[in-house]
């Protein structure tokens, strides 16, 4: 690891300050991703901006939603017994992902800036134009087993990697943003960046800027939600496939469902077609079968993920099933 200095910052405006006028420097929270990079020399920061001690820590509920702090662990986020019971799907993609010591350290902000998982990126032996724009893609002919299916371009193919953004796209989440001037919201669905020519702009966060929190509004499909994580081995792994679902159903007719899949695309992915079919749809044998064929209906495998175009099928099978 190459040497860097340490700085704990107390206000968020010396935090946001501190980044913007040092090009060189990081805000370091749970450090769970961002040292392990450092270490691997895929990241490099002169300067590391702890921002541990800055009072983004709280989860505040109302009956319209809730608030989480960017500095909420993951662990308090999945056992706070109001996320629990009006968004389960929070607590069960977050149960689901890391191990107990990481989701012990880890931040909702940290989380959801977490670098991809691609082995070629993590590689610097491997040109990856997401680390070096325009040096090529390894991944594209490489071994892409566990890469995406949905939302490639020919300059990055990589999976984005947080169970807990997948969880927060079927919910409508808002991430909230503090840069110098005053704190701006932006939907998660526009936070997140396909790859296209720029598959190193991963998101519209500007350079300085804070995550602050996450804002999720409470309705009748965040009570009914779940989420499935379909993976190699049942703990401490990514997602080959996941299926993050709310749906308000009555008589067993869907009247709104909110679906986003996790381990096949490059950005957390909203079905949004597949939606718009479900609506008024009885939940019976054929709205299944027509759906999961909806579903892949824009999938493009690579040479060695095919697979996980059956996978997403039964995954949502069994999700809207569950
Ligand atoms: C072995 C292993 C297995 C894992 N498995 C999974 C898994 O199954 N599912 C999953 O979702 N994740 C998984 N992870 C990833 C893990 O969840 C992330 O490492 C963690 O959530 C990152 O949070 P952090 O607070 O430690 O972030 P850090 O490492 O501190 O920061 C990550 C990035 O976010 C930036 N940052 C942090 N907070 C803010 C903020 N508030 N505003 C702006 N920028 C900020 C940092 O500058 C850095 O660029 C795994 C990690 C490991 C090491």
């Amino acid at each position: 690891m190459r040497p860097f200095s340490y700085a704990k910052v107390k206000t968020k405006e010396q935090a946001i300050i501190t980044l913007t006028e040092d090009k060189t420097a990081a805000f370091i929270a749970g450090g769970t991703d961002l040292l392990g990079l450092m270490k691997d020399r895929i990241q490099t920061a002169e300067t590391l901006i702890d921002i541990n001690s800055l009072p983004l820590n709280k989860i505040e509920t109302s009956a319209t939603g809730v608030r989480i702090g960017a500095l909420c662990r993951l662990t308090e986020v999945a056992l706070h017994p109001d996320i629990q019971k009006h968004y389960p799907v929070i607590s069960q993609a977050i149960n689901q992902s890391a191990s107990p010591q990481l989701r012990n350290m880890a931040t909702v902000g940290g989380n959801l800036l977490q670098k991809v998982r691609c082995p070629y990126f993590r590689n610097a032996a491997f040109p990856c134009n997401k680390r070096t724009p325009g040096e090529g893609c390894a991944a594209i002919n490489g071994y892409n087993r566990m890469h995406a299916i949905l939302g490639t371009s020919e300059h990055c193919i990589a999976v984005h990697p947080s169970d807990l953004a997948v969880a927060l796209t079927a919910l409508d989440a808002i991430i909230c943003i503090q840069g110098l001037e005053k704190e701006r919201q932006i939907s998660i669905h526009e936070f997140y960046l396909l790859p296209g020519d720029t598959p190193h702009k991963e998101t519209l966060l500007k350079p300085g800027e804070l995550i602050v929190a996450v804002e999720i509004p409470n309705n009748n499909c965040s009570r009914n939600s779940n989420y499935l994580k379909v993976r190699d081995r049942a703990a401490y792994e990514f997602a080959l496939v996941s299926v993050a679902l709310a749906l308000e159903i009555e008589n067993r007719t869907i009247i709104t469902a909110k679906i986003a899949f996790g381990g096949v695309a490059t950005k957390p992915w909203r079905a949004w077609e597949l939606e718009e079919f479900l609506q008024n749809k009885p939940l019976n044998q054929n709205t299944l079968n027509f759906a999961t064929e909806l579903a892949i209906k824009q999938a493009k495998p690579q040479q060695h993920n095919q697979f996980k175009i059956e996978l997403l099928k039964r995954a949502i099978l069994r999700a809207l099933s569950e």
